[in-house]
């Protein structure tokens, strides 16, 4: 019997602890240590060339802000030279091409490890997603905070001193956790895709990233169709900033049921 496309496997128990007539998929800290450890595998440096290629990204933002606000004419209100959210993430998103590509590259292998043959994804298809989750961990807070820059000039500073500020807030104080939190929302939904709509995927907590009490719920809560929401009602991981718990195909869990 193929348990990966059984949608009625899923109802079955996997370990020995879990009560009797259950419904939930239960994941052995065992089985969740091994899913973890080949996530780390295919996922390897990628956060960390993701913060390098970001801190080149608003390096070059900067320089480039900051000259146009030198060079704008008197009575330019510097909020009007700042780019706009989906600007920043189309830039984002073009710096981040080839992240993108070895996460979507990641996810195929993570699957194919450990549930048997992914379908493979396109980075086009997951497209919309990746704009959401550029604009929601980095775009949008880079352009408030910029905003807020340009804007607030109580201290009496120097726009473009407040601006560099900003700049050097974010290089030093949140560019490294973002990456990570990229990489995990990237890997999570390429994992998605190439389940398609019809897989179903169990929430793994990994309790090495930032404390996430909440995800304790989503993986008793068991395999759940990609697209509707865990019990926290988080689609995918990261539920927060730091979390890096893990989808897993619901095969990968069965499979230790199947292998004793
Ligand atoms: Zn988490």
């Amino acid at each position: 019997m193929d348990l990966a496309r059984s949608e009625a496997a899923v109802a079955v128990p996997v370990s020995e602890e879990t009560a009797a007539g259950s419904s939930l998929v239960r994941i052995s800290p065992e089985r969740s240590a091994e899913i973890l450890a080949v996530r780390d595998r295919v996922v390897s440096d990628i956060p960390a060339s993701v913060a390098r290629r970001l801190k080149r990204e608003f390096a070059d933002l900067e320089n480039e802000l900051l000259d146009e606000v030198r060079r704008a004419r008197r009575g330019v209100d510097p909020v009007d030279l700042l780019p706009d959210a989906d600007e920043l993430v189309e830039r984002f998103l073009g710096g981040l091409g080839n992240e993108v590509a070895e996460l979507v590259d990641g996810a195929r292998e993570f699957v194919d490890d450990l549930a048997g043959p992914a379908a493979p994804v396109s980075v086009a298809e997951i497209e919309s997603d990746l704009r959401r989750i550029v604009g929601d961990a980095l775009a949008s807070p880079v352009s408030l905070r910029l905003g807020r820059a340009a804007t607030q000039d109580d201290d009496g500073g120097d726009v473009v001193d407040r601006l560099r500020l900003a700049f050097r807030e974010w290089r030093r104080e949140r560019l490294a956790d973002v990456a990570g939190d990229l990489a995990t929302a990237v890997l999570n939904v390429a994992v998605q895709a190439s389940l398609g709509r019809t897989g179903s995927a169990c929430w793994v907590v990994d309790s090495a990233g930032a404390p996430c009490p909440d995800a304790e719920d989503n993986s008793l809560g068991g395999a759940v169709r990609c697209g509707s929401p865990f019990p926290t009602g988080d689609l995918a991981p990261p539920a927060h900033a730091g979390c890096r718990c893990q989808l897993v195909p619901v095969a990968a869990v069965l499979q230790t049921l199947v292998g004793g």
